[in-house]
């Protein structure tokens, strides 16, 4: 039996693509790709995922971790970056790519993907798609089932193995016929278009940019998928001596920085009361001068007393427990005033 191998975002269209190639009586394998970036949160529950695929739409689905590739992926992406942080054209080659390998692993023929001529303004114009297929080096295997009639010919369909005349000739903006095919299928329950990847975020690739800019102090050389996840988490700034600290919420966010810490961090919390817990990342490493890694630590401290639990209504002082390359010190900080730290905030 031809199998193929199926780029699964999620996305409506990803779904499509899988059935009208399962519907010639293809054996369609899914690879749904994660990063620190999008859909990271799958890996804690892949067996679930996959059976929850399965159920809703018909599909088996296998889950690839991308990060490492991907983090350096980012510091230089060839074809540049869209409207934020999204290097969506080299984010689908490098897709393409991994898939590419995971061929002979699998026994697929060709790969599909749900792209639709014309339906994002970069990614999905017409010699957008056809670089995405060069430098994937997957040009003449890769079928776009939804577009395949407005497109050359790929060897799958040269080779008899899909029947060009079931496949589809959608293109543009509109949804209205993915929808339509969506309900012949049966399929009903399905996210909507975007979302899912905070390097499309306004807010978070800004901070990732910052990131990867260096503009924190951290070697960016050597940027891992804890410190993603953590710029991800609670309260972010950066102190005037360059730390970059996180401060907790609630609890759950308190656990989550616990859980992220690294032996080279500062860990910050409050001695007497509720509070959060603090991060200054890498702090044991990034400060080439003592004195302002010291005036960053009490500036961390007066930020752990501002938001700890109020006291009448208003921050108090407090003791605050700094832990550092396995020494602790307490220090008592007055909460930081608002204005204050106003402009730290990443
Ligand atoms: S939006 Fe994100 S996941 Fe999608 S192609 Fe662009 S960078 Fe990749």
């Amino acid at each position: 039996m031809t199998k193929a191998l199926a780029l699964f975002s999620g996305g409506l269209d990803s779904i499509l693509a899988a059935r009208v190639v399962a519907a010639q009586g293809i054996e369609v394998l899914a690879v749904k790709f994660v990063t620190p970036f999008f859909h990271y949160d799958l890996l804690a529950d892949v067996a679930g995922y996959r059976r929850e695929v399965r159920e809703k739409y018909g599909l088996e689905v296998v889950v690839e971790d991308i990060s490492e590739g991907y983090l350096e992926l980012l510091h230089h992406p060839r074809h540049g970056f869209g409207r934020h942080f999204n290097p969506c054209i080299d984010c689908k080659i490098m897709m393409l790519q991994r898939a590419k390998e995971m061929m002979a692993e699998v026994g697929a023929s060709f790969l599909v993907t749900g792209e639709v001529l014309g339906q994002r303004p970069m990614s999905q114009r017409r010699d957008t798609l056809n670089v995405i297929g060069r430098d994937s080096g997957s040009r003449s295997i890769l079928l776009r089932p939804l577009s395949a009639k407005l497109l050359p010919e790929t060897d799958p369909e040269q080779q008899g193995l899909v029947d060009r005349s079931r496949l589809l000739d959608f293109s543009g903006r509109g949804r209205s016929r993915q929808i339509a095919l969506a309900g012949e299928f049966g399929i009903r329950d399905f996210p909507s278009p975007a979302g899912g990847c905070i390097l499309a975020d306004p807010i978070l690739s800004r901070r990732l940019e910052r990131l990867y800019g260096g503009q924190l102090a951290l070697p960016i050389a050597d940027i891992t998928v804890a410190d993603v996840r953590l710029l991800l988490v609670g309260r972010q700034f950066v102190l005037p001596g360059g730390g970059w600290l996180v401060v907790g919420r609630v609890e759950a966010e308190n656990d989550r920085l616990l859980g992220l810490a690294a032996a080279d961090d500062a860990v910050l919390r409050i001695q007497e009361r509720p509070g959060p817990i603090a991060i200054i990342r890498r702090a044991a490493r990034c400060y080439p001068d003592p004195a302002a890694l010291t005036a960053d630590l009490d500036l961390a401290a007066s930020l752990v007393a501002r938001y700890a639990r109020k006291i009448d209504g208003r921050p108090r002082a407090g003791e605050i427990i700094i832990t550092l390359a396995g020494s602790e010190r307490h220090v008592a900080a007055a909460p930081a005033v608002d204005e204050d730290f106003a402009g730290w905030m990443l």
